[in-house]
């Protein structure tokens, strides 16, 4: 199963990946860096096409649900 990671090193906490991700996994708690709830996200990498950092990848997970 894929899931979305953020690498928070290059992330700067603008907001398109939240907006983008109609699973509403993604949170940016207190402004500091995208957070991505692994339970709600699919993997589908629409936020990873949208972040003008490229802080967003697509990871195959190792349990396959
Ligand atoms: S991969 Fe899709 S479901 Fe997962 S956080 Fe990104 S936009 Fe949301
Ligand atoms: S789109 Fe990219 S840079 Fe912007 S908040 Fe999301 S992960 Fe961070």
């Amino acid at each position: 199963m894929k899931k979305a990671f953020v690498n928070k090193k290059y992330c700067v906490a603008c907001g398109c990946c939240l907006t983008t991700c109609k699973m509403g996994a993604i949170t940016i708690p207190r402004g500091v860096y995208a957070v991505i709830d692994d339970v709600k996200c699919i993997g589908c990498g629409m936020c990873a096409k949208k972040c003008p950092a490229s802080a967003i990848t697509i990871k195959e997970t190792a349990t396959d649900e």
